[in-house]
């Protein structure tokens, strides 16, 4: 390969030129159950025909028109979100990153609308991750996508993620929010625990912060509740999501109660693309099908047999998958080997896994999969813990 591309990722050496639900078929000729899912976007698996309906309609009427005029696609994606989630508000984007970004400039808006504009720092944690632009990175944990792009953007405070005193004790007078993972993805699938959560809403409300939840790879249904953190029963203040919010067409948004986007008025924050009329009919196919009756359910017993065949892997293979942890369609496998070797040996047997931080495979496949996907995948895996001889 040339490099007209730029260079930064590392890839595997593969295409693919069709979908169809939980497959991919590769230029080659080879056929891939899909587990990754795009990186948790392809929620509804390839090929959906709701979502190619919708996206085929649209794109035969009207693409863009800018955020100059009203978008009544948006309007009514709006109208949903609102009325499925703790937010009375909704900003469109374009990516997670960006949902993230305008979460982070509303929690300081709305200290400054407040008349404390010198509460400006957010808190985030250990193993986060939340996009890759300037801001995001400086959120985020991982320092090397931090290193050779200059002074990081001040305003981020990092703390171990799970210690409630730590973060307490983060807390200055300085301080505008917390913002969390309800579920580390990249981090390595490590799921923050209610009580955690609740505490982190009690410090919040104690300090006058707002409570930030990135919910861009757990959300829309990925942990079997539309958003993840509905199963701690805490809401949060503000949140952004993306990934399968467009189910594979690129879409971004941030979520927020009324009193935190208070200082959000004509003017304060814009995207030129932010919930066209073509990104906004493939969200609201998208969720025509994940709020369905019983597609969450499913969501959940499917997730329910991942965790119980997987468990059996540990058991039967402790050397190679030491232990797993998620909920839903959302799972790491914590390996004794390399992670990169499973996933590349899972690949050469035909299976798409991501990896993850803290040595960990995870299992994104898409939500419509059914036993017998499930059943392959983790025979798949079965193969590959056999052949690292344990
Ligand atoms: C993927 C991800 C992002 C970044 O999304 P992009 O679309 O790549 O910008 C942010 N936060 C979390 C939690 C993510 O998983």
């Amino acid at each position: 390969m040339n490099q007209s591309v730029m260079p930064s990722y590392g890839r595997t050496d593969i295409a693919f030129e069709k979908g169809d639900g939980p497959h991919l078929y590769a230029s080659d000729g080879r056929k891939f159950l899909d587990f990754g899912a795009g990186i948790a976007v392809t929620a509804l698996g390839h090929n959906h025909p709701h979502l190619v309906k919708a996206l085929t309609d649209q794109a035969g009427s009207l693409w863009h028109t800018s955020n100059l005029y009203h978008i009544p696609q948006q309007q009514k994606l709006a109208e949903r979100l609102v009325e499925t989630s703790f937010a009375d508000t909704v900003f469109f984007c374009n990516s997670g990153a960006e949902s993230v970004e305008a979460s982070i400039k509303l929690v300081r808006k709305y200290h400054s609308a407040n008349g404390n504009p010198e509460r400006y720092r957010m808190i985030s944690f250990e193993g986060s991750f939340h996009g890759r632009t300037l801001a995001t990175i400086a959120a985020g944990a991982n320092d090397a996508h931090r290193a050779g792009f200059g002074p990081a953007v001040d305003g981020f405070d990092h703390v171990a993620f799970g210690n409630i005193n730590e973060v307490r004790n983060a807390v200055s007078a300085e301080t505008a929010g917390i913002m969390v993972e309800p579920i580390q993805g990249e981090g390595g699938i490590r799921p923050a625990d209610d009580r955690y959560l609740q505490d982190l809403r009690l410090l919040c409300d104690e300090a006058g912060l707002l409570l930030m939840f990135d919910e861009v790879q757990t959300g829309i249904g990925r942990t079997g509740k539309l958003w993840a953190h509905q199963w701690s029963g805490v809401t949060p203040d503000v949140m952004s999501s993306a990934k399968a919010l467009g189910g594979g067409f690129p879409i971004g948004a941030c979520l927020a109660t009324a009193e935190a986007a208070k200082g959000i008025v004509p003017g304060t924050h814009g995207s030129t693309f932010g919930g066209n009329p073509l990104a906004a009919a493939c969200a609201n196919a998208v969720l025509d099908v994940v709020l369905e009756g019983g597609f969450l359910d499913h969501v959940i017993e499917m997730g329910n047999l991942v965790e119980a065949e997987l468990e059996g892997l540990v058991s039967r293979y402790p050397s190679v998958i030491d232990s797993v942890r998620g909920v839903g369609m959302m799972w790491g496998m914590k390996c004794g080997v390399p992670n990169g070797e499973l996933v590349a040996k899972a690949f050469d047997h035909g299976l798409l896994t991501v990896p993850a931080g803290d040595n960990v495979v995870r299992f994104l496949p898409p939500l419509i999969v059914e036993e017998t996907h499930i059943k392959e995948a983790v025979g798949i895996i079965e193969t590959c813990a056999q052949e690292f001889g344990s």
